[in-house]
């Protein structure tokens, strides 16, 4: 389902909600209200309210959410009948602990391959997950009809990898190299420099008012 009335900030908080909602189903709970599920989710409880009034009517006054609803709901959304599967580009020590992590709380996500230049790795396997060589990189992708890639090798060949993931028809880039990517409009990229990301949280904490 693609609606573009939708917010893209509304789309980005979907998949927290999602995560929280199956927590709280898991806990037997049967519904929730925007109050209770802000303090969770840490979004105030209006823009809940305006984020799931996108979506029509979801809760009734005075009962709340049911959250089985919002859950069937919003796997509907975000595909989550179907199990992404996602390739790993760089088996290096931040491409390992995300291949033992595999998104193990997340059974709709899943690293399928992973690859690597380096000898010593390739054909070995981590968390089940085999290690094959950048040169099978086009090959294997495309039989494997995987459009989701993340990338974990170092920033001096980050872009010429991404090249050839958006040649082997990926849609999709979880950015971890420092570089900025150079890919078409219709390649989705997210970054996440880690260094920046605790840089950014050092200078709030130091200049807390
Ligand atoms: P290690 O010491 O195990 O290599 P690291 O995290 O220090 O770990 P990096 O130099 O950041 O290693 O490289 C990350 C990984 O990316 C390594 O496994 C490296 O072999 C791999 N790599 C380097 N160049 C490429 C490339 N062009 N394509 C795919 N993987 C690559």
């Amino acid at each position: 389902m693609k609606d573009d009335r939708i917010p893209r900030a509304t789309v980005k908080r979907l998949p927290l909600y999602y995560r929280h909602l199956n927590i709280l189903s898991d806990q037997g709970k049967n519904r929730i209200s925007s109050k209770d599920l802000s303090e969770i989710v840490k979004v105030d409880s209006a823009t809940i309210r305006k984020d799931f009034s996108y979506f029509g009517e979801l809760g009734r006054k005075g009962y709340g959410y049911d959250i089985q609803k919002l859950i069937q709901f919003f796997r509907k959304i975000l595909d989550q009948d179907e199990v992404s599967k996602v390739a790993l580009i760089g088996v290096g020590n931040l491409g390992k602990a995300l291949l033992n992590y595999n998104f193990i709380k997340n059974d709709n996500m899943r690293i399928d391959l992973a690859f690597d230049t380096n000898e010593q790795k390739i054909g070995h396997s981590i968390g089940n997950v085999s290690i094959y060589a950048l040169d099978e990189l086009e090959t294997k992708l495309k039989e494997s009809g995987i459009q989701v890639a993340i990338l974990t090798v170092p920033g001096s060949v980050s872009q010429q990898v991404a090249d050839r993931l958006v040649e082997s028809g990926i849609e999709g880039i979880l950015n971890f190299t420092p570089i900025r990517l150079n890919v078409p409009d219709t390649v989705q990229v997210h970054s996440i420099d880690l260094a920046v990301e605790l840089q950014t949280l050092n200078y709030f904490l130091k200049n807390k008012s």
